[in-house]
Formats: C-alpha cells, structure tokens, sequence
C-alpha cells in the first residue's frame, strides 16, 4: 500500500464502507468502532496483530503504511485533520522528532506503566516502545577473537584502524547512538570517541546496516556497528548465499561490566488528531500484552520489551544480554548534538 495511493479521505470512506459491510453480517466490529494506524512497519508483519486485537475487542484496526521519515511530515502537514489515531514507527529519536512537531499527544494507561520498563517510554507518556532493537558490535568469527574485544569506547582506539565498518551518521540509528553518548559522557568525550571510530574506518560509510554486516562477512572489514535484527533476517533469508555471509558473522555484547548495550525502540504513540483515542490506548495496551509481546518481537526479529517474554530465535541463540536503562527519551534530546558532532568529525 503506499503512500500516495491513500488519501485521507480515502481511509476514511475504506473504513466506514467496511465497517457497512460487517454491520450487513456480523454487526460486531461497528459495536465499537475502529482506530487508523500510520505505520512504518510492513502491514503484513503488523496484520496477524492486528487481527487478534480486532477478534479480542471488536474494534477495526485501519492501517497506512509508509516511510518513517514521510509518515511524520504527513502528521505534520495534516495537522489536527490527520485521520490517523496512532503513530507506529521506529527510533525513539524519531518519535521525539513527531513529538517536537506536535503531532503526538500524551497519555496516562497504568497498564502500559506496568508492562513497558521505564526506559522505553517517554516518562510525560507520548510514546511506547513495543520491541526493543539492539545495536552491538559484529565481528569476523574467523579473524576477530572476542576477547579482543569489551566496550564500544574501544572501538576508537587506534588497535582498530582500518577495520571497522559503519553506516552514515545521516541516519538516526547512529545519531541515536552518539545521541545516548552524549547523555552519559557528555559532548567532549562523545566528540572524541566519533574522531577516533572515524580514523579507524576501514572504507567511507556506505549503504545501510546489513552491508555492513555483509562487508565483515567479506573480509572487508573486522568489525561492525549495526542493529541484530539484519543479522537474524540474513540467518532466516531463503537464499542460501545469505545464510552462508551471516553465518561468518559474530555479535559480541559491549559494555556488560559497564552500562550495557545501546538500544532502541519500535514504538507506538497516540497522535494529537486522535478522533478515536480511547481506542488507540487500547491497542497500545494490546501491543504491549503477553500474546502480541511474542508475536510482534518474532515477527520483526527484534526483541520484547518485557524480560518476562521469552526471546525468539535466532536472537535467542546470541544470549542474554546487559542492555543501557538510560531513558530513550534522550535520544530525541540529543540528537541535533549528535549531528552536529558526526559533522565536526567528518563522519559522511
Ligand atoms: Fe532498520
């Protein structure tokens, strides 16, 4: 479904002429009418979700799917016209960047405050992570030992020159990262580790995080920075030369005698249009309940929020793992730092 092909009032109009035609057989789903989804996740991940959502609540879940860059200025253009209820993205950095616009509206649930650790949510309630995305450091199983490796402070030190690969710093899931460092290290020291990750490069950054993963898998470099579910997604891919790439690939945890590893979020917010806002809190709640915990975390190869959700594999096979309790909400913070940093050290 893209984008452009949906107008809002084309969601509309689908809506109520759905809802018509289950009124005409069921009458269910129209008892309690239905909540708009503006989704950067592929509706075909989201859908058995959703699904259940509608079976449990009788309420009809609408969904337009897009970028998650083109979804926020469509909030924003709309503004208080938007049709869309919810707000399901990636990137804490972004759904600060939502908030910031003032597309995104708080909210008080005491069962999300129960289920989502405070470290995934905004602490005023504009957003909800629903999965967890981990972004350690890769490795060549055959030339890297892991003991040669501990933090990503590390990573700078000069022991590495020329065998690290990286995607640009235009993207938020680096400028999350160096977003996270600057809450914890301050901006001078932050500055310095990006110099010395910068200096020890082993090519100019290029294409996104599964080519860096790739790019050790080649012997291009030694070591990556990128997020595990690029991995996972290689180890399940249906061509065999995928599954034979990920397999000489490592995921070392950095930081486990120290704060843990940088992670992010997928997460969902109630939009400041909201016609449907007691619904859409519902289907956050859902999202963050026992049965769609393991569902959704499965399904994008990512991880649950809640430590009492058994893991998938392949992620289950890396182990446990200290993950950063830093609240996300700092990404947001700092990001425009975090830019600013990448661009003092030359990171393209
Ligand atoms: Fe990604």
């Amino acid at each position: 479904m893209s984008l452009s092909s949906i107008s809002p009032r084309g969601l509309v109009m689908g809506a109520v002429f759905a809802a018509a035609t289950v009124a005409g057989s069921a009458g269910q789903a129209l008892a309690n009418g239905e909540v708009n989804i503006y989704s950067a996740r592929q509706e075909i991940l989201i859908r058995p979700l959703l699904d259940a959502f509608t079976q449990a609540t009788a309420i009809k879940v609408n969904v337009v799917s897009g970028g998650e860059d083109a979804l926020i200025e469509r909030l924003k253009t709309e503004g208080a016209n938007s049709p869309a209820d919810i707000l399901l993205t990636v990137d804490a950095g972004r759904l600060g960047r939502a908030q910031d616009n003032g597309s995104l509206q708080p909210i008080k649930s005491t069962i999300l405050d129960q289920l989502v650790p405070p470290a995934l949510r905004d602490p005023r309630g504009y957003w909800y992570g629903v999965s967890v995305r981990a972004r350690p450091i890769f490795y060549a199983a055959e030339r890297v030992k892991p003991a040669e490796l501990s933090t990503y402070a590390d990573l700078a030190q000069p022991k590495w020159k020329g065998r690290i690969c990286v995607r640009s710093s235009s993207h938020v899931y680096n400028q999350s990262m160096l977003a996270a460092m600057i809450a914890h290290d301050g901006v001078d020291k932050t500055e310095a580790w990006a110099k010395g990750l910068v200096a020890n490069l082993a090519r100019r950054p290029q294409g996104g995080d599964r080519d860096q993963i790739k790019a050790v898998a080649a012997g291009e470099c030694g070591l990556a920075i990128a997020n595990t579910y690029y991995l996972a997604s290689m180890l399940k891919s249906a061509t065999e030369e995928e599954k034979k790439l990920a397999a000489k690939v490592a995921v070392f945890w950095p930081d486990q005698a120290g704060r843990g590893v940088h992670v992010n979020i997928s997460g969902a917010a109630v939009t400041q249009s909201a016609k449907n806002r007691g619904n859409a809190i519902k289907l956050i709640e859902f999202l963050a309940s026992d049965a769609a915990q393991k569902l959704y975390a499965e399904a994008v190869n990512e991880y649950p929020i809640r430590a009492d959700v058994p893991v998938a594999k392949p992620a289950a096979d890396w182990g446990p793992f200290k993950s950063d309790t830093i609240n996300l909400a700092v990404l947001g913070k700092h990001n425009a730092e975090a830019v600013k940093i990448a661009d003092r050290v030359g990171w393209r």
